[in-house]
């Protein structure tokens, strides 16, 4: 009879942990790696970090936003970002990226 393992090392926080504290991943026949603490953990954290740079609010689309508080958001990122605002047709732009007009120069980005 093959006996499981009842310890295992976490490789993230280096505790030596009862196997529950693990997930079992059925694909590879094995328990996890990391611990289930820390698993959560990095999980959270790349959502966290996957939200905040493709959330849809850091788009150039100006003139869509829920309320003044996101609207200011919009333009500290973009501006931090190097985008300035044409305030007569509302577009945000970076050249030579983008235009004032709000045209796309792909030609010029390498
Ligand atoms: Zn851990």
């Amino acid at each position: 009879m093959k006996t499981q393992p009842t310890k295992r090392r976490c490789n993230r926080c280096t505790e030596t942990l009862p196997i529950i504290a693990f997930y079992w991943n059925a694909s590879r026949n094995r328990y996890q790696c990391e611990c289930k603490e820390c698993q959560k953990e990095r999980q959270s954290n790349s959502l966290r970090l996957h939200k905040e740079m493709y959330e849809p609010r850091v788009l150039p689309q100006p003139n869509t936003y829920e309320n003044e508080e996101q609207r200011q958001d919009v333009f500290l990122f973009l501006q931090a970002m190097g985008w300035l605002f044409n305030e007569e047709n509302k577009n945000w732009y970076k050249e030579p990226l983008k235009d004032k007009n709000g045209l796309w120069n792909f030609q010029t980005v390498k």
